[in-house]
């Protein structure tokens, strides 16, 4: 009976003795996960291990004695799961955000959401029935979403990089900071990407023109458009419109005349009108100069002092008013370095750039204004030159 006693008394001093090194290991920050979890946490870990084994273990992690994260990548898939240590159950990435800040993240993830993707694309991602799957990193949170909206339009990965800078107030741990970011915006070029200039003939044209603004906005695209000189002082505010969104301006003349059936004299007094017009309304000088029906010679190009920039890509829009039509062109035609001569004065082309800027972003294109196509390309444009396309100067 006394030897039981002693074997009873001996236990508990061990299992006392476990219980305060677990404590005491708990305190010292949980760096090594193997040796101080609790069997029901481990035993967790464990068994999500053992569902992935067919997958890359990339993280195996406890985070500020909150939660283990673990991550797994298979292909382009990325898989996360956290497991709380306190309860030794899964939870989800948001139980680590401070109570009451749920909302107020997610607000701020959708704010960076559209900074950097085009609306058809964040809207899919953030009205609720996207999965996500959470990557926590030394700086930044990276969500990854997986959109069965988006499934057959968009192949490449779909994933959101969110510094900490921008999220720390809403979460329940410390994290470290980055000096040197920088949020991700849609409009940054990418060098390494097809890219394609949209340009606009005959406007401004009033609403049709600010829709199109509006259009071209929402899908993270930019264009350039050549007005013509006789209608700029109607459409002053449509013009400050497109400036104000990115967009660019040249001339497409004052009165719109084909210019090999004028005398040289007429052209530069019309083109200087043109611009005197433009720099009144924006103080701004005109870019570049596109002439009516692409006519220019060599005594054109010497006497402007301009560069006169035509296509190599025509729509026809203004024989086929079809948004059909126009978009299966572009889709069929358009090659990288291109330039896409467009109207905006017909509501069927404004049609046709909504439903092909989705299209063409999901084939990995930058639909961009000239002077970002000649910048992407290392092209400097020269004046009293003609260009067509930017891969080279033609
Ligand atoms: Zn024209």
């Amino acid at each position: 009976m006394k030897e039981l006693n002693v074997k009873i008394c001996f236990s508990v001093l061990a299992i006392v003795l476990c219980l305060f090194m677990l404590v005491f290991k708990r305190e010292e920050g949980m760096l090594n996960p193997v040796f101080s979890l609790s069997n029901k946490t481990e035993a967790k870990v464990n068994e999500i291990l053992k569902l992935n084994e067919d997958k890359e273990l990339i993280a195996n992690e406890t985070i500020k004695n909150k939660f283990v994260y673990l991550a797994f990548q298979q292909g382009e898939e990325f898989v996360s799961h956290f497991v709380d240590t306190n309860t030794g159950e899964e939870a989800d990435f948001t139980t680590y955000l401070k109570s009451g800040a749920e909302e107020a993240f997610s607000k701020k993830v959708e704010e960076l959401l559209y900074l950097k993707y085009p609306k058809f694309i964040a809207d899919a991602l953030s009205d609720g029935s996207s999965p996500k799957m959470y990557q926590v990193l030394k700086n930044e949170l990276i969500v990854h979403y997986t959109s069965e909206a988006l499934h057959s339009l968009i192949t490449e990965p779909l994933y959101l990089r969110v510094n900490y800078n921008d999220i720390q107030e809403f979460l329940d741990f410390p994290v470290s900071l980055d000096a040197n970011y920088e949020q991700e915006n849609g409009y940054q070029l990418e060098k390494d990407k097809k890219a394609i200039a949209f340009t606009f003939d005959d406007g401004p044209s009033g609403e049709k023109t600010n829709r199109l603004v509006q259009i071209l906005e929402e899908n993270k695209a930019h264009a350039t458009f050549f007005m013509v000189g006789n209608r700029m002082e109607a459409g002053a505010s449509v013009i400050r419109n497109v400036l104000n969104k990115g967009n660019e301006i040249g001339s497409h003349s004052y009165a719109h005349k084909n210019m090999k059936r004028q005398r040289v004299e007429d052209i530069v007094s019309d083109e200087e009108k043109t611009k005197e017009i433009y720099k009144s309304i924006t103080g701004q000088d005109l870019l570049y100069t596109r002439p009516p029906y692409g006519n220019v010679n060599k005594s054109i190009k010497e006497a402007l002092d301009t560069t006169f920039i035509n296509w190599n890509v025509d729509t026809e829009d203004w024989l086929h008013r079809d948004k059909n039509y126009i978009v299966n062109h572009i889709l069929e035609n358009v090659k990288d370095g291109d330039i896409v001569l467009m109207h905006d004065v017909y509501d069927t082309t404004i049609d046709a750039v909504e439903e092909v800027l989705p299209k063409l972003y999901a084939a990995g294109y930058q639909v961009v204004s000239i002077s970002e196509l000649a910048s992407l390309k290392g092209i400097s444009l020269e004046k009293h030159s003609v260009y067509r396309s930017l891969k080279e100067a033609q």
